[in-house]
C-alpha cells in the first residue's frame, strides 16, 4: 500500500478513527423516547467487526488471517459477553470489585495472569493477539500501518513509556500501602489520564502509524515489555543464513531495528516485539523462528486430545476464581489449564503414566 496514496479504506479509517475517539472525548446524546441515549457509545462493538471482515478479505498471509480470526473470537468471548457480566474481581490490597474482567487493572487479579501469560508467551498475550487496543489499531486504523515512523530518531521515543511503567507501579505501590485512599487520589486521575492519551491517539493515526500509542504512550507496554525481556518469549535468529533483505524491518509495525538486533544478540528481544510474526513469516530464507515456554517442556505425556480437554475444561472451572473467590475449585481448574498448556502432567509423571511422548521443536509448526 503507498502511503501517500489515498484509498478508499483510508477515508473509511479516518471515519471510524475519528467515531471510536469522539466515543470517550466528546460523548454525542440525543433524545429518544424522553431519554437522553450517546449514540457513539462504544462503537467497537460494530466497528470492530465491520473493519475485521475487510481484513480477512484483504489479507493474504495465513498467519496473520489465523490472528485476525482469533482477535476476532477473542474480542466477543472477553469484550462482549464476559465484559456484560461485571463479576466480582479480587484486588491485591484485599478488596474485591464488581468490574469488567480488565486484564489493565492494576492489581486485580486478570491484571496478574496475564503477566503469568506474558512471561511465558511474551508480549503477543496481550499486544499481539487480546488487547483491545489490537483489536482496534489492526482493523479500524490497519489502514494506516505504512505511516509507521521507523527509524534511529523514532525508535528512540519508546523510552517515554517508563514513565508509565513508574507510574502504574507507584501506584501498585500506593494500593498496598493505603489501600483506602489510593484509588480516589491517585488511581482515579491515572485511569483517566491514560484513557485521554489512548483515544486521543487514535487521531494521530495517519501521521504515526497505527501501534504509535503501543510504541510510546502505553503503561502496560512497558510492564509487559519487561517480562518479553525476563521471560520465555524471544525470536531466535539463524544469522548465517540472513541476506540483509530488509523485509522483516519493512513489516515491522513496532519499527524494532531487527537487522541490528539479530547481528548483536542472535536474536530478537526487545520490550517492543508484541510478537505479530510478520518478520517471522516475511522473511524468505527462513532465519527467523519463536521461541517461548514451550523450549522448556521438550517432553510432554499428554496426548493432543487430553490437552484440548484440560485446556477447555480447565479455563471454564478457572472462571469461579473470578465469579466465586472464596471457592478453591477455581484454582484446581487453573492448574488443570496449566497442564493443557504444558502438555505436561506432573500426578502422570510421578505414577508413571505416559499416555503419549510427544517430542516437540520449536519452530513454524509450533509457532501458535
Ligand atoms: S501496548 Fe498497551 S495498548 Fe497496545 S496492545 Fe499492548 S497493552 Fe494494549
Ligand atoms: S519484531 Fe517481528 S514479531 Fe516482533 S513486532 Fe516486529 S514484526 Fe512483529
Ligand atoms: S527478512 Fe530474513 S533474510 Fe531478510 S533481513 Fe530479515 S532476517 Fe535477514
Amino acid at each position: 500500500m503507498d502511503n501517500n496514496k489515498i484509498s478508499w479504506a483510508k477515508i473509511f479509517s479516518i471515519f471510524g478513527l475519528i467515531w471510536l475517539a469522539s466515543s470517550f472525548i466528546h460523548p454525542l446524546h440525543v433524545s429518544l423516547g424522553g431519554k437522553m441515549v450517546q449514540i457513539n457509545a462504544y462503537p467497537e462493538i460494530y466497528l470492530i467487526p465491520l473493519f475485521g471482515i475487510w481484513r480477512l478479505r484483504t489479507e493474504k498471509q495465513p498467519y496473520q488471517r489465523n490472528r485476525i480470526k482469533w482477535m476476532l473470537g477473542l474480542f466477543f468471548l472477553y469484550w462482549v459477553l464476559l465484559f456484560n457480566l461485571y463479576p466480582k474481581v479480587p484486588f491485591v490490597d484485599g478488596t474485591t470489585h464488581t468490574t469488567y474482567l480488565a486484564v489493565h487493572m492494576v492489581g486485580s487479579l486478570p491484571f496478574f495472569l496475564m503477566l503469568i501469560a506474558v512471561a511465558f508467551m511474551g508480549k503477543r498475550a496481550d499486544c499481539g493477539w487480546n488487547c483491545p487496543c489490537v483489536f482496534d489499531r489492526e482493523t479500524i486504523g490497519f489502514a494506516f500501518r505504512d505511516a509507521t515512523l521507523k527509524g534511529d530518531f523514532w525508535w528512540r521515543f519508546r523510552h517515554i513509556k517508563w514513565i508509565g511503567l513508574i507510574t502504574v507501579w507507584g501506584y501498585f505501590v500506593y494500593m498496598l500501602l493505603d489501600p483506602a485512599h489510593a484509588y480516589q487520589r491517585f488511581g482515579e486521575t491515572m485511569y483517566e489520564t491514560i484513557l485521554w492519551a489512548y483515544y486521543l491517539s487514535f487521531l494521530i493515526i495517519p501521521f504515526t502509524g497505527h501501534r504509535s500509542f503501543c510504541r510510546w504512550g502505553c503503561p502496560w507496554a512497558a510492564t509487559w515489555g519487561v517480562l518479553n525481556l525476563a521471560g520465555f518469549y524471544k525470536i531466535k535468529a539463524d544469522t548465517e543464513k540472513c541476506i540483509d533483505c530488509g523485509l522483516c524491518e519493512r513489516e515491522c509495525d513496532m519499527g524494532v531495528p531487527i537487522r541490528e538486533l539479530i547481528n548483536a544478540k542472535g536474536m530478537i528481544r526487545s520490550t517492543e516485539c508484541m510478537g505479530c510474526g510478520r518478520c517471522v513469516h516475511v522473511c524468505p530464507r527462513e532465519v527467523l523462528t519463536f521461541h517461548d515456554y514451550k523450549d522448556v517442556f521438550k517432553s510432554r505425556n499428554l496426548s493432543p486430545l487430553e490437552r484440548n480437554i484440560r485446556l477447555a475444561g480447565g479455563l471454564t472451572v478457572a472462571g469461579l476464581i473470578v465469579l466465586d473467590p472464596g471457592s478453591p475449585w477455581g484454582y484446581l481448574g487453573l492448574a488443570f489449564f496449566f497442564t493443557g498448556l504444558f502438555g505436561f502432567c506432573p500426578t502422570y509423571a510421578m505414577i508413571g503414566t505416559v499416555v503419549k511422548k510427544i517430542k516437540t521443536s520449536a519452530g513454524r509448526s509450533k509457532d501458535l
